[in-house]
């Protein structure tokens, strides 16, 4: 199979290269070209993530497509932005046309679920890896941004956090698990959900947003020093679910949520005047703490007391990826 044809068969025939809104040329030309309204910006993301590394070498085709683009839709939910389209750049081994077709099923599958169109990308040959670029539009200044948390605001995330981390000893095949529980917790590792609608929601509203990918700690850490504030997270207010404490007990699920990455919920900075019209549209958001004068990310336990922030103790989780 040449090139061209692989191209064609995979990806500028598949339903998410249609035509779609926002998309003035897509895949066949030099360039794409997205159109833009009027007072709106493009927000643009890459990801890249190399096998043996962000995944495991011999993993599902299908599985795949979908965490691939998830990850990388993730990052317009965390800017606020409307999804738009996306480019892939991918580099095989070998043409393996099962493998693909899956892959492509699955690109395709979060495509949709996001509003994703395919408008271009690169076929080259070399070990596993797919470079996804995403694009997105926000109203001009609009952005949610790193930088913007104010003492006295609210720290909140998207949902339950953890379990994409606790899933990890699972997707390497280190630990078994009921079946009830390894579905839920591999779900959560391998199909993330976007919080796009979410992110959308926050424009006006949030101080500060990002995504959750390296853990809540780190993450929580990049917007102290952009806003140049402490942000204290309470840690009988993290969010764990039923599957995770099930798996991993009450401190293991702690780890995870704190230090384990890939969850790709939302976590954000909130003035409390929005918090309870947010709480109704959303049952799933949860204060886990609040931003303060000072610098770093603070623990605190349930009598308010400040814990060790276990940078080393939980470096084992660490899977350093990036
Ligand atoms: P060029 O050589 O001009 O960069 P290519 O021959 O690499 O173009 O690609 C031809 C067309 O197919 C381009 O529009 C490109 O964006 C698209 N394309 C290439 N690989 C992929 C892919 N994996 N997925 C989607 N579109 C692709
Ligand atoms: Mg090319």
């Amino acid at each position: 199979m040449t090139e061209f044809e692989l191209i064609r068969r995979f990806f500028a025939e598949s339903p998410s290269a249609r035509p779609a809104p926002g998309v003035a040329r897509g895949i066949g030309d030099d360039c794409a070209l997205l159109a833009l309204p009027a007072g709106e910006q493009l927000a643009v993301s890459t990801d890249t993530l190399v096998a043996g590394v962000h995944f495991p070498s011999a993993c599902d085709g299908f599985l795949l497509g979908q965490r691939a683009l998830a990850v990388a839709a993730s990052d317009l939910a965390a800017m606020g932005a409307a999804p738009l389209g996306f480019t892939l750049a991918l580099t095989l081994p070998d043409v393996d046309p099962a493998w693909l077709e899956a892959f492509a099923h699955g690109l395709d599958r979060m495509a949709s679920a996001c509003g994703l169109a395919l408008v271009g990308g690169d076929t080259t040959r070399g070990p596993l890896s797919l470079t996804l670029s995403v694009f997105g539009r926000v109203p001009t200044g609009q952005a949610l941004c790193r930088d913007g948390a104010v003492a006295g605001d609210l720290l909140c995330v998207g949902g339950s956090l953890g379990d994409a981390a606790g899933a990890l000893p699972l997707v390497l095949g280190e630990r078994q698990a009921d079946a009830q529980i390894a579905e839920a917790l591999l779900a959560r590792y391998w199909t993330p959900q976007p919080q796009l609608a979410l992110g959308q929601a926050l424009r006006g509203r949030a101080s500060a947003a990002l995504d959750v990918s390296d853990g809540l700690l780190a993450d929580c850490g990049h917007i102290a020093s952009a806003s140049r504030q402490a942000l204290y997270i309470e840690l009988e207010r993290l969010p764990l679910s039923a599957p995770l404490l099930a798996f991993a007990g009450v401190e293991g699920a702690r780890r995870c949520a704190l230090a384990g990455g890939d969850d790709y919920r939302l976590a954000f900075t909130l003035p409390p005047a929005h918090w309870p019209a947010l709480q109704a549209a959303w049952p799933d958001l949860r204060v886990i703490g609040r931003v303060a004068a000072g610098n770093g990310v603070h623990l605190l336990d349930a009598e308010g007391r400040e814990h060790a922030v276990p940078v080393h103790g939980y470096q084992h989780f660490g899977h350093s990826r990036d």
